[in-house]
């Protein structure tokens, strides 16, 4: 999708996203879904109507849905008086509560004449290219079948490493996966204010964000309200890297009624964040947005510069320290003396082995290490500038 950057007014440009966006990733978050007793069917029925109406608009359509956890403690009436719930408690409850909730998703989507599909995955699916792709290509085909894919965290088999964090993350990395025009986040705030608004009342609601400045993470952080908590923070970072990958993202009130209409319908609710420009090459996209960085390596000014401004490769004798331990293969940051991170890449030697040729030149490898796979640390194809 192409857009007039020149008629750039945040207002016109919301609505020419919205009324050009074909492929679109929903994510409804827990407290949106659940009440008192557990899941909470309206919401469900609400929520499907609205998935249903974007569907029949020709548009393909994903939901990435929490609540599985809720509705296993729900379900078997769990309560631990208010203790945290370990983690073989939650990928225990996770497991029944998710065939619950599959089951209410399917029953409402089957009344409005719509097929549904679970899908579940870890952070794993995603992180090896071969199973990435492969996600996707299922997730392509389900969409040729008409079928509305329904996805969640694989939380029972999910421990910390391969997880992706919260279903905010999970959301955003599909919207990535698909190059999904646009990432609507459903929760219980109604969006970002400049202040917090039940005790400023010079508090606005910002609809339109250019960008996720410092400005606007610092906005979250210092708020006292609802929008202040983690959950906030965790939508600006899922905001941020589908802006990265050159989608546009909104925030807004998961329980607001016909709240996807309404904003097709170019309503001003909850606050929308704008794309980047460019949208990243589907290799490299993979590399910036989907990899963990296992790392970074320190360089000096004349690598930095050959690096952003001439599009190089990193050689090694531009490499001044190593920080972390990696293995072949891995992603690892490209960062300035100051730690600033510069670029992100796929690196073709370990941390042991490049500590031994930093600074040396292409041609020593060979001696020094007894191998030389090649005269790159980095390949330019395989560096992400930031
Ligand atoms: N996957 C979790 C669940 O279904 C929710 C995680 C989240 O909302 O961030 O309960």
């Amino acid at each position: 999708m192409t857009y007039d950057f020149s008629r750039h007014d945040g207002l016109y440009l919301r609505q020419t996203l919205f009324d050009k966006a074909r492929r679109i990733v929903v994510k409804v978050g827990s407290a949106v879904l659940t009440g008192d007793h557990g899941i909470a069917e309206e919401v469900i029925e609400n929520i499907a109507r609205e998935i249903a109406f974007l569907h029949d608009s020709g548009r393909q359509v994903i939901l990435v849905s929490s609540g599985a956890v809720a509705a296993g403690r729900a379900r078997i009436k769990f309560h631990n008086a208010g203790n945290e719930l370990s983690i073989k408690e939650k990928q225990a409850l996770a497991a029944i509560g998710q065939s619950n909730l599959m089951q209410i998703y399917d029953r409402v989507f089957s009344a409005l004449g719509q097929t549904s599909a679970q899908v579940l995955l870890t952070h794993k699916d995603l992180a090896v290219r071969r199973r990435y792709l492969n996600a996707r290509n299922t997730l392509f085909a389900l969409f040729e079948f008409g079928a509305i894919p329904i996805i969640n965290e694989n939380d029972t088999v999910s421990v910390a490493e391969l997880r992706f964090g919260d279903n905010d993350m999970l959301g955003a990395h599909i919207c990535n996966l698909i190059e999904a025009d646009m990432f609507i986040c459903l929760t219980d705030v109604v969006g970002l204010y400049t202040g917090n608004p039940s005790t400023d009342p010079d508090a606005r609601p910002i609809y339109t964000v250019d960008e996720i400045t410092a400005e606007i993470e610092a906005m979250v952080s210092h708020s006292k309200s609802k929008l202040g908590t983690g959950g906030m923070q965790s939508k600006l970072r899922a905001a941020k890297l589908v802006s990265a990958g050159g989608g546009s993202s909104f925030i807004g009130p998961g329980r607001e009624p016909e709240v996807l209409k309404k904003l097709f319908s170019g309503e001003m609710i909850g606050t929308f964040f704008l794309p980047h420009k460019e949208r990243i090459s589907g290799r490299k996209r993979w590399i910036a947005t989907v990899l963990k960085p296992q790392g970074s390596l320190v360089l000096d000014e004349g690598a930095c510069r050959a690096l952003v401004e001439r599009n190089r490769s990193l050689l090694p004798s531009g490499i001044l320290k190593v920080e972390g331990v990696f293995g072949v293969g891995d992603a690892v940051h490209c960062a300035r003396r100051n730690g600033e991170k510069i670029a992100v890449g796929l690196i073709n030697y370990s941390s042991v082995d490049i500590n031994k040729i930093r600074g040396y030149h292409s041609r020593e490898i060979q001696r020094i290490l007894g191998y030389c796979d090649s005269e790159e640390v980095m390949h330019r194809d395989n560096i992400v500038i930031l």
